[in-house]
């Protein structure tokens, strides 16, 4: 069995973003060289999130609208006494800092409206790092 890792970094220009990663994540498939096992892409970040969906422009917005509606970034939250971050906080931690994809054949599996994005939810950064695991044979 073969365990390979893939770094990826972006960085983001705003508050919240969608950051379509889909080519980076396969191209580390790609370099793993393994053919079937499985695809783990992880945001090592407590104030970012991993999701997988549509590359449409009025559906980003959509998304990010619905993100910013529940996350409710305007409300007092207790950690923002320490951190005015509670918002990005809640988001990653009820969206998920990680989504696992099948590998089969050498490519990863996903549908055709299934990009891949990291979430940004306190932007803007200079670095933010995907880790994508390859594992498999
Ligand atoms: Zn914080």
């Amino acid at each position: 069995m073969k365990v390979y890792f893939h770094d990826i970094y972006v960085s983001t220009s705003k508050k919240f973003e969608l950051v379509d990663i889909t080519g980076q994540v396969e191209d580390g498939v790609k370099r793993s060289g393994v053919k079937n096992g499985i695809c783990l892409v992880f945001a090592p970040h407590a104030t970012a999130a991993i999701i997988a969906n549509e590359h449409e422009r009025g559906l980003i917005e959509d998304i990010l609208t619905k993100i910013k509606e529940f996350v409710e970034p305007e409300r007092r939250w207790n950690h923002n006494l320490i951190d005015d971050n509670a918002h990005a906080h809640i988001g990653s931690a009820i969206i998920g800092a990680d989504r696992v994809f099948p590998v089969r054949d050498g490519e990863l599996v996903r549908g055709t409206w299934q990009n891949i994005f990291l979430v940004e939810l306190d932007g803007p950064r200079r670095e933010r790092h995907v880790l994508v695991e390859v594992i498999g044979e």
